[in-house]
């Protein structure tokens, strides 16, 4: 028995681990992950590990003593190079091939970088504890950041940077922040929110090259012309899935892992989290999601599955986001043409619950500082199972 082989020691890989051995697998599991930390949880990172408010030990998942008791073999600091899917092993960058009789990929994502990045000091990038305290090292130091993208990550950390005092000024091409997540409508009040606590927003705008100075950054070129001097930026302009390691593997690679209804990318192959794509049952869309309760629902349905339960993956797609004092949750998906309703609660004094809909149907629950609300509110959803 070769057992299960996880790929990816983060919350998707450690999470089939733990529900693994909770539904009584006894056999042997290996853990793969290429950080040499112990697996720790990303959203903190641009939120309390970037403003300092939590120490780098808090966001870990479990302690030591919690993954011995897994009696898990842990890899870390290890890359996985390649995969043979009919060999049914996995070459590590030290030359081992681990055999599996289960393999369950949970690799993630890496930042998208930008064409003309130079490799000069103060751009930064932020998807590991590693960046978030070379970013963090950086801050105190820095009188004036610029945020490149104004997704979910790059108003998190506009607001981490602004909250330190920092000047802040958030880039876009499109008219609002967050306005692929949240749409129009809601995009505009986070703008708002953003401009009442003093961030300069450019939005419209592309970022077509940087200057430096002495090899440090020194401002960031828009398309327009405009210069905007700075001495730190953060990119931010979205990730790509982390599978360069199976691009000989004989998988489908799209734009993430192509699985079945099962999370099943192969026999015996699974993918977990931000880097699996698949066919949602329910919606009948191709799907993957990014967030960190994706990460653990898709898990626990993957341990199911090796341990053959046959149970397809229909989840409500749900993400939250913390900026300044406010906690955003969207149960759903808004879609670009949606409406937005308020159903409870006051728009103005920035706690409330709304729904999108299109048509007839609802197809989003929002709680803004709302987490009671959005709970009960979520029951609407066509797609809530
Ligand atoms: C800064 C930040 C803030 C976030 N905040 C929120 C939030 O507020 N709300 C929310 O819902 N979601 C949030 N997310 C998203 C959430 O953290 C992710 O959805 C979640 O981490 C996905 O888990 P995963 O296990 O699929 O992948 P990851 O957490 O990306 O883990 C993948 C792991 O695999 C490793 N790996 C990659 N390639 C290899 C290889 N070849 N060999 C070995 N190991 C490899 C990676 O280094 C990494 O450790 C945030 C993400 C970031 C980066």
């Amino acid at each position: 028995m070769n057992g299960v082989l996880v790929i990816g020691a983060s919350v998707g890989g450690l999470t089939v681990v733990e529900a693994l051995r909770r539904k009584g697998y006894g056999g042997h599991i290996r853990l793969v992950g290429d950080e040499p930390h112990l697996p720790y949880d990303r959203p903190p990172l641009s939120k309390e590990i970037l403003t300092g408010r939590w120490p780098i030990e808090r966001a870990l998942l479990r302690d030591r003593e919690q993954l011995d008791d897994l009696d898990v073999e842990l890899d870390l600091g290890r890359r996985a190079e390649q995969l043979d899917l009919e060999a049914r092993t996995v070459c590590l960058d030290d030359g081992r091939h681990l055999r599996y009789d289960s393999l369950v990929i949970a690799t993630g994502l890496a930042p998208r970088p930008l064409p003309f990045q130079p490799a000069v000091a103060g751009i930064h990038t932020l998807r590991t504890v590693d960046d978030a305290l070379a970013l963090r090292r950086e801050l105190p130091t820095a009188r004036r950041v610029v945020g490149i993208g104004a997704g979910v990550l790059g108003c998190e950390i506009a607001a981490a940077a602004r909250s330190l005092g920092r000047q802040v000024t958030l880039i876009d091409p499109l008219s609002v922040p967050m306005a692929r997540q949240i749409g129009g409508e809601l995009g505009a009040r986070i703008a708002a929110m953003h401009q009442r606590r003093g961030v300069h927003l450019r939005m419209g705008a592309g970022v077509c090259g940087f200057n430096s100075v002495n090899g440090r950054i020194g401002a960031v070129e828009l398309a327009d012309g405009e210069v905007v001097p700075t001495d730190l930026a953060v990119i931010a302009v979205g990730s790509v899935p982390a599978t360069d390691w199976l691009t000989s593997s004989g998988l489908t690679l799209s734009d993430g892992i192509a699985c079945d209804a099962y999370c099943r990318a192969a026999p015996d192959v699974y993918a977990v989290g931000d880097v699996a794509r698949w066919r949602h049952p329910v919606t009948g869309v191709s799907t993957r999601l990014e967030n960190r309760t994706n990460a653990t629902e898709q898990a626990i349905t993957v341990a199911a599955n090796i341990l053959r339960a046959d149970r397809p993956y229909t989840p409500t797609p749900y993400f939250w986001t913390d900026q300044y004092d406010t906690k955003i949750q969207v149960h759903g998906v808004i879609a670009p043409d949606s409406r937005i309703r308020l159903i409870e609660g006051d728009a103005a004094a920035g706690r409330f619950v709304a729904l999108a809909e299109s048509g007839d149907t609802v197809t989003a629950a929002i709680g803004w500082n709302h987490p009671r609300g959005v709970r009960t509110a979520r029951r609407r959803l066509v797609m809530d199972p």
